[in-house]
């Protein structure tokens, strides 16, 4: 099951419990089996769903006998399987932190095909465009076309690179990039290691003559998302062999057995800090369970919201946007700086995810082209506005509509949608300053 299905599955259930009218001992049963299947059928290991099950009895059996009643208990299912599921996801081992100022490694590992050189691509970029000095080696000496495919990368987002296709041995090339970039005071630098196949012990045997060689500070093992429980198997063998840091799961997009991807972090025991979600390079997203589960669960997560715009906006643009949410007033121009930030963050899906009532099947893989183009248009529409309509002081009446058209090249029925959508964000930047209120926000959630 991918994991879009899962999740709208999920949440299917959870809207079930809140439109009964009556919870009891059968209902609760009914819902956990449908929990469970659903689980089962994206690949999340049998124990993990058994734990949640017994989870949600026992807090129901708790809250019986203080309460005597089954009222509320919409609230505390609904939580403990947020809950449980968030635990899944959560380990005891948190990730390294890199710090400003000094040189430190990092060695990507995983197997062939996984997006390995993608991911350390992305990675970088990440890091590249919060300000930090990276750099990025290739010992991948295994597969033709690889030193190649980083080195262009690495042009692309404008990162130092180091390979040296004539050397073979690839303990040689790691040390020796790491020795440059180190001299050269690089703060994140980052080594793509040779991915193979499973059952080559060549590979394991490389990887950890390449750790003891550069000694990094961090091993991010990089792992297909979309291979379903042999996820768990795939973690534990890196897991041996190296000292797995941290989880990067790829594929997220589309196709995903997530299920499987959750079971792997108990197998690694490693907290994963991104998920490939595109094949671009700004197709990474940071992580973060309850945030994961919760738009998993279409729950939508406004933190991660806030977050990914204040990192898209500029600064002094922040502290508007943040007045403007809070005041649940919005304008017309407030829309123009979010579609900006939106056209600047990469995947419209992801972003629209983080919106509550919104998921990431809004904009179709595939469809997101259309989704910018259209944004654009919107930004034309709006610089053919003056500074009294930007600020939605002045009502857009058919004559003003007429030459907004005429100003942006668009038409009539065009400036219409834009203001057709404009009041729906509008609408739904009032219920965001609601949900600050904890008490809103747990009647939308309900
Ligand atoms: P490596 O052998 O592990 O280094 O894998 P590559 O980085 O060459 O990636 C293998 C393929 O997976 C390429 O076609 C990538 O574009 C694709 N890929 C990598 N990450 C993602 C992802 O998050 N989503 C999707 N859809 N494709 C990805």
């Amino acid at each position: 099951m991918v994991l879009a299905d899962l999740g709208s599955k999920l949440s299917q259930t959870l809207k079930k419990i809140t439109s009964a009218s009556k919870i009891d001992d059968v209902f609760l049963t009914e819902v956990l089996n449908e929990i469970t299947m659903a689980l089962l059928s994206a690949d999340v290991k049998f124990e993990h769903v058994a734990r949640l099950t017994t989870s949600v009895r026992t807090q129901v059996t708790l809250f019986m006998k203080k309460e005597g009643k089954y009222t509320n208990m919409k609230k505390i299912i609904r939580q403990t399987v947020v809950e449980e599921l968030t635990n899944i996801l959560n380990t005891e081992k948190t990730p390294y932190e890199f710090k400003r100022g000094k040189s430190q490694v990092v060695m990507f590992v995983g197997l062939q095909g996984a997006g390995k050189t993608t991911t350390t691509t992305k990675f970088a970029y990440h890091y590249i465009r919060k300000g930090w000095k990276v750099a990025l080696v290739c010992c991948d000496t295994w597969r033709a076309g690889a030193f190649d495919q980083l080195q262009q990368n690495a042009a692309k987002i404008r990162c130092a690179f180091y390979g040296n296709p004539k050397e073979k041995n690839p303990v040689t090339i790691a040390s020796e990039g790491v020795e440059i970039f180190k001299q050269e005071k690089y703060e994140i630098i980052i080594v793509d290691t040779s991915g193979r196949h499973m059952q080559e012990d060549k590979l394991f045997e490389e990887m950890k003559e390449i750790n003891e060689a550069i000694d990094p500070e961090e091993n991010v093992f990089v792992m297909d998302g979309s291979i379903g429980q042999a996820c768990y198997d795939q973690a534990l063998a890196f897991r041996s062999a190296v000292n797995v840091g941290s989880v990067i799961i790829t594929k997220l997009d589309g196709h995903a057995k997530g299920g499987g991807a959750l079971s792997a972090v108990a197998a690694t025991d490693s907290p994963i800090i991104f998920l490939g979600v595109g094949e671009t390079f700004d197709d990474l997203e940071p992580f973060e369970p309850k945030s994961f589960i919760k738009r998993l669960l279409g729950l939508g997560d406004i933190s991660s919201l806030f977050k990914t715009v204040s990192d898209a906006i500029p600064k002094e643009k922040q502290t508007e946007l943040a007045k403007t949410l809070k005041e649940g007033k919005f304008t017309l121009r407030n829309m123009k700086d979010q579609f900006q930030s939106v056209l600047n963050m990469g995947s419209l899906g992801t972003v629209m995810s983080m919106i509550p009532g919104m998921n990431s099947n809004m904009i179709p893989k595939g469809k997101e082209k259309e989704a910018s183009a259209r944004i654009k248009k919107f930004l034309y529409m709006m610089d053919s506005m003056t500074e009294a309509e930007l600020d939605s002081l002045k009502p857009l009446n058919p004559s003003r509509i007429r030459r907004i058209a005429r100003g942006s090249g668009t038409s009539i029925s065009e400036v219409s949608q834009l203001i057709e959508e404009y009041k729906r964000f509008s609408k739904m930047v009032g219920k965001m300053s609601n949900m600050q209120d904890p008490k809103a926000m747990a009647e939308m959630q309900r």
